[in-house]
């Protein structure tokens, strides 16, 4: 089983991948952790690269999947073949969001990468913690170390946002939309529910 969360940053993604990791783990579940752009140590050295140094958008998206390559092969494939379930903290969503919502490179050349990289391999589950922009937008500019993206004005985050609705809304049946605008106790509560469910189906 291969889980992905995405959201705009300032949604609360990675609040609610460790409550989500601890849920896993009480359920025993067997679980890798992982996130991009990263999860391998040459994918690492990339998401420094990506998150800090200026470059074109199509060098961003050549290095996001040349970690996500590195990625899949090293440690999201071996550890599915294991039994094991993945979490990942994005996946191949946040290029269409962030490169294409975003940045507004053409789908059709991130959709190419895709094939590439992952053929028809997808998450089996994607959450997708959803806020208003100026939410969003707020929350990260209270942050302290900004990388890159962090650093761009509002309505970057409107665009990435759509392009995340716009994919949910084309695959329901993958993707779990969550109102992350609420208490994060209720959004817990929906976590739960939305993973006993999917253990059931
Ligand atoms: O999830 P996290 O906020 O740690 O991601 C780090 C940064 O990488 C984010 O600011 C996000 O905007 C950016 N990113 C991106 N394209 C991706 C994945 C992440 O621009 N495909
Ligand atoms: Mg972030």
């Amino acid at each position: 089983h291969f889980i992905s969360l995405e959201g705009v940053d300032g949604a609360g993604k990675t609040t609610h991948l460790k409550w989500l990791v601890d849920h896993l783990n009480a359920l025993r579940v067997p679980l890798v952790v992982s996130r991009e752009p990263g999860g391998t140590p040459l994918g690492e050295s990339l998401r420094e690269l990506v998150l800090h140094q200026e470059m074109s958008i199509e060098t961003e998206v050549l290095l996001m999947f040349a970690a996500r390559q590195q990625h899949l092969q090293s440690t999201i494939f071996p550890a599915l073949q294991e039994g094991k379930w993945v979490v990942c903290d994005r996946f191949t969503d946040a290029s269409y969001a962030y490169q294409g919502g975003g940045r507004g490179l053409s789908i059709e050349k991130i959709s190419m990468l895709e094939h590439w990289v992952h053929a028809d391999f997808q998450p089996d589950l994607t959450l997708l913690f959803d806020v208003p922009p100026e939410v969003s937008f707020e929350r990260v500019r209270q942050a302290r170390n900004p990388d890159r993206f962090e650093e761009l004005d509002i309505t970057f985050f409107e665009r990435v946002r759509e392009a995340y609705l716009l994919r949910a809304a084309r695959d329901p049946l993958r993707f779990h939309l969550i109102d992350a605008n609420r208490p994060i106790s209720v959004i817990q509560t929906d976590l739960q529910t939305i993973i006993s469910n999917y253990l059931e189906g």
